[in-house]
């Protein structure tokens, strides 16, 4: 080999390694860690498991470019400052429910549910085709937050009580563990909202320091064993027809995602909305049996009177709501728009096919 030949090769060598140094480099700059941090205890069913498949799905679907790793509530920060913990940059992503956050954000309870409000499909619809995530953005754009629905409860059960409710009357004194603005409208019909953490509803009302409960649906209600603690079990879940879970990106982490990984995270958010609302629904159907079957819970409708009153007394809050908050008026007349239409609709399409079929 000549001289000019090997410092031709040597030349061409150390390119070629200055290339796959920067390619190394690009791959590196590429892969993106993400910590994720949620609202409910370790293993949850549907809620904590549903977040943990998201994360297998974004790693999958990404090749493991970003992969991230899921703290459930207290682990990493209390499950209560997951908004916080996401907002500030401490972790890139969080999931949790946005009406957890009504203290700094009133309107933030239409972007999960609100008595009387619109159920899962309606909600879906309103969020992607009807302007409801644009408004929910701009909620959360002053917290550097980027909102995607990301799971449903469906409609909750409206909960379990030790005595019957015949009439509204039966509402007064009722001390029952209900929150937000379902708390408050209780309250308007002369109850007392208590407020619980889950797992402290169970012995408050076996020990009768509470006369009811709600909780989520016969799936969860089954699990926390509310039957032995309570004899009548009521339907519907007035006060949260639709409760939608949400996910929760840092603006700037966002950003800094190249376009691919993006969709990869808005896709996979997309799949866990369906994915836990699909779940839910059919955990609820199993439970529900159970419930009738097996442990023989008197299970019954709160009276047309009791509900038309609560439904009342909801306009009332929302209304003296919308008073004290401009944003909270805004989204409430944006979401009362999309509900009348879609009560419209609704109302020549699945009620009206429900009723034929009975
Ligand atoms: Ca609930």
């Amino acid at each position: 080999m000549s001289y000019s030949n090997l410092r031709r090769g040597l030349l061409m060598l150390g390119g070629l390694l200055i290339l796959c140094s920067q390619l190394q480099l690009a791959q590196a700059a590429d892969k993106f860690r993400w910590k994720m941090v949620t609202t409910w205890p370790p293993n949850f069913p549907v809620f904590q498991e549903g977040v943990e498949r998201f994360a297998k799905n974004v790693e999958t679907m990404s090749d493991g470019r970003l992969k991230i790793q899921v703290f459930p509530g207290g682990k990493l920060v209390p499950a209560l400052q997951t908004f916080d913990a996401v907002s500030q940059g401490t972790v890139q992503i969080g999931h949790g429910a946005a009406y957890y956050w009504a203290g700094k954000v009133p309107a933030a309870q239409f972007m999960t549910t609100v008595p009387f409000g619109i159920t899962a499909k309606g909600m879906n619809a309103w969020f992607y085709y009807g302007g409801g995530l644009a408004l929910w953005d701009e909620l959360y754009a002053p917290f550097n937050l980027k909102a995607f629905p990301a799971g449903n409860t469906g409609v909750q059960m409206g909960g379990w009580f030790n005595k019957e409710i015949n009439s509204v009357d039966d509402l007064k004194g009722l001390k029952m563990r209900i929150p937000g603005l379902g708390g408050k409208v209780l309250s308007k019909a002369g109850g007392t909202p208590v407020l619980l953490a889950g797992g402290e509803i169970y012995t408050a009302l076996e020990r009768g320091t509470i006369d009811a409960t709600e909780w989520v649906g016969p799936h969860h209600d089954e699990r926390l064993g509310l039957y032995r603690a309570a004899k009548h079990y009521y339907f519907p879940g007035w006060h949260e027809p639709g409760t939608v879970l949400e996910l929760i990106v840092n603006t700037k982490a966002w950003g800094e995602l190249p376009k691919d990984l993006q969709k990869i995270v808005e896709i996979a958010a997309q799949a866990l909305n369906l994915d836990m609302y699909s779940e839910f629904e059919a955990k609820n159907i199993q439970s529900l049996r159970e419930l009738r079957d097996k442990y023989k819970v008197d299970i019954k409708q709160f009276p047309p009177e009791v509900l038309s009153e609560l439904k009342r007394l909801t306009e009332e809050t929302l209304n003296e709501e919308a008073e004290k908050d401009a944003s909270f008026k805004k989204v409430y007349e944006a979401y009362q728009a999309f509900q009348a239409d879609n009560d419209a609709w609704n109302s020549i399409a699945d009620d009206a096919y429900n009723k034929a079929r009975q």
